[in-house]
């Protein structure tokens, strides 16, 4: 079965909520019956509400951009699944290369927060990637193996169904520096057979896998005409409505 590619908009730290507003205002018209691609936007947690009220009846879902593993607690700054579906949320952000550079994220704490929202039943987007140094160093494949390994460590097939992976190389979020296709496409490849030995060949062959790093309607379409690219996650081009409509609709 072909995969239904995901083009997902991660908004990071911007956005009040009435720039939300705007944007849904501005964007939904640019989308609205397309159905090929799943769309999904991620802004900061201030803006789910916003976001959810403003795209209902839509083709957009909402997503939130990190997932605490505890039902509820004394989490000072985290949100819960639980608090995530009373809202209407369907998708999820986890393990975000920003997340583990500045937040002390950690293989670990990504296994925790990925096998909460799987339970919760979350579409859920797991980013693994690489730094410079380690592209360089000729330890890509070995870092997203390790990577996977570890995020995917006591989560079933079963549990697994809404999983979805993003190959975000850090060397290009950001940075205006985009993997080639080729690239990125031997690194998905890489992220898929490791799914497979996790989770065997069936699955792996459905799961989706995102590129992101720097994803522009300039080259999206390259980009997305690889095989093994399922989708994109996108930051700083995903902020403006045209220009994450041009880039959904490569
Ligand atoms: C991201 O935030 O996941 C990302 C890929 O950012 P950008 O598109 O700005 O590189």
């Amino acid at each position: 079965m072909p995969r239904k590619k995901l083009i997902a908009a991660n908004w990071k730290m911007y956005k009040t909520p009435d720039q939300t507003r705007d944007f849904f205002r501005d964007f939904l018209p640019l989308v609205s019956g397309h159905t090929r691609d799943e769309i999904v936007v991620c802004p900061p947690d201030i803006d789910l509400a916003t976001a959810h009220g403003s795209a209902k009846g839509s083709n957009v879902a909402i997503g939130a951009q990190n997932v605490h593993w505890k039902p509820e607690g004394a989490f000072t700054g985290e949100t819960s699944a639980a608090m995530l579906l009373a809202l209407g949320i369907t998708h999820v952000i986890v393990g975000h290369s920003e997340r583990r550079q500045y937040f002390g994220e950690t293989d670990d704490t990504v296994n925790m927060r990925l096998k909460a929202a799987l339970e919760a039943g979350l579409t859920s987007i797991c980013c693994v990637g690489e730094v410079l140094e380690e592209r360089e160093s000729g330890l890509t494949d070995d870092v997203l193996r390790r990577q996977c390994v570890r995020a995917f460590h006591t989560i079933s097939a079963k549990k697994a169904a809404k999983l979805v992976v993003a190959y975000e190389p850090v060397w290009a979020i950001g940075t205006g520096k985009t993997a080639t296709p080729e690239l990125a496409a031997e690194a998905h490849a890489v992220i898929r057979r490791e799914a497979a030995e996790v989770f065997g060949d069936e699955f792996a062959s459905g799961l989706r896998i995102l590129y992101g790093g720097s994803v522009k309607p300039e080259n999206a379409s390259s980009l997305m005409s690889q095989e093994e690219i399922d989708g994109a996650l996108v930051g700083g081009a995903s902020l403006d409505p045209k220009s994450f409509a041009a880039i959904v609709k490569y």
